[in-house]
């Protein structure tokens, strides 16, 4: 679907291939884990389990396997807090950090385009869990792929969950029944997330409940409780593409026509753009958390938390 002309894979996999090389050496010269075990246990010194090392890409993906995973894991994760997921770029300390994880959980279903050369290569291949495999993923008639935005409807995160606690307890037995217990409560704190959005959304009118994004971002969540996603500023599943005028010109229609009172935008989001469209249009722009979790001062530190305020701000901004 997209085009990003601005990484030469030359250039990704020449540093990749760099990477992988040098690790390849280190690797052999590195202590075998069985053998440091062994010497362990001769020696009879108590060594504290150190935790598995775990590559997450996004932040929502991260926040989700640290709720599972608990002080048994250290998650890494790639794209830093606050930033646009779709246009990503990893620097040769990514590559490094996913070549040595034990186990990298991928959202997957296409939002990590620019990594795709990694994690199809054969040192990270094996090691990457693709959360979204289970999903049953959405496609648009007049939009190419598939749409990666599963974890905005949480009966699809109640999927990750679960392989989730398989590959942690493949790769580490010792904490299966650990990894099942908090993956249970998780999935009991997801359930609940789901049966209270179901209960906000009903202040909204039937008739005004179209979702208008920046970028098709909320067709799961429309699809599960009861909204229409009407369009978006950007065309497509990705936020890499750029709206023509004729584009704007056509949304602007739309948003009149439908008498849509707000555009969801990401804090990410082209401010010139949207305020471009408010003053075209005189619809209420409102700001939600799509693609990344905020920092932990910020309105949405964790996945749970920023679905509540995303519902919070979809309700009072067409609830009327
Ligand atoms: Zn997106």
């Amino acid at each position: 679907m997209s085009k990003r002309a601005a990484v030469a894979p030359g250039g990704l996999w020449g540093t990749m291939n760099r990477v992988l090389k040098f690790l390849r050496r280190g690797e052999l010269m590195r202590p075998r884990p069985l053998l440091s075990a062994l010497v362990g246990f001769l020696v009879a010194t108590p060594v504290a389990a150190s935790p598995l090392t775990v590559v997450a890409t996004t932040s929502i993906v991260g926040d989700v396997v640290a709720a599972i995973g608990g002080d048994r894991v250290s998650v890494r994760v790639l794209f830093p807090i606050g930033t646009d997921p779709h246009a990503f770029e990893p620097t040769p300390r990514d590559l490094v950090a996913l070549a040595q994880a034990e186990v990298v959980f991928a959202s997957g279903a296409g939002l990590e385009e620019t990594l795709a050369p990694i994690l199809t290569s054969p040192e990270v291949q094996a090691k990457v869990v693709d959360l979204s495999a289970e999903v049953p993923l959405r496609t648009l008639e007049d939009e190419e792929g598939v749409d990666p935005h599963v974890w905005l409807d949480p009966t699809n995160v109640i999927l990750w969950t679960r392989r989730i606690e398989r590959a942690l307890s493949a790769v580490d037995p010792a904490g299966a029944e650990e990894y099942a217990a908090r993956a249970e409560a998780y999935r009991s704190a997801l359930h609940d997330l789901d049966l209270w959005i179901q209960d906000q959304v009903a202040a909204i009118p039937a008739d005004r409940r179209c979702l208008v994004v920046d970028h098709r971002a909320l067709g799961y969540f429309a699809a599960r409780y009861g909204f229409v996603e009407a369009g978006a500023i950007v065309p497509g599943f990705s936020t890499l593409a750029e709206p023509s005028a004729r584009d704007l010109a056509a949304l602007a229609d739309q948003l009149r026509a439908l008498s849509v009172p707000a555009v969801f935008v990401a804090p990410t989001f082209s401010p010139t753009l949207a305020q471009r469209l408010a003053a075209d249009t005189g619809v209420r722009i409102a700001v939600l958390y799509l693609g990344t979790l905020t920092g932990p001062d910020g309105p949405a530190p964790t996945y749970l938390a920023m679905m509540r305020e995303n519902v919070r701000r979809i309700v009072e901004a067409l609830a009327g």
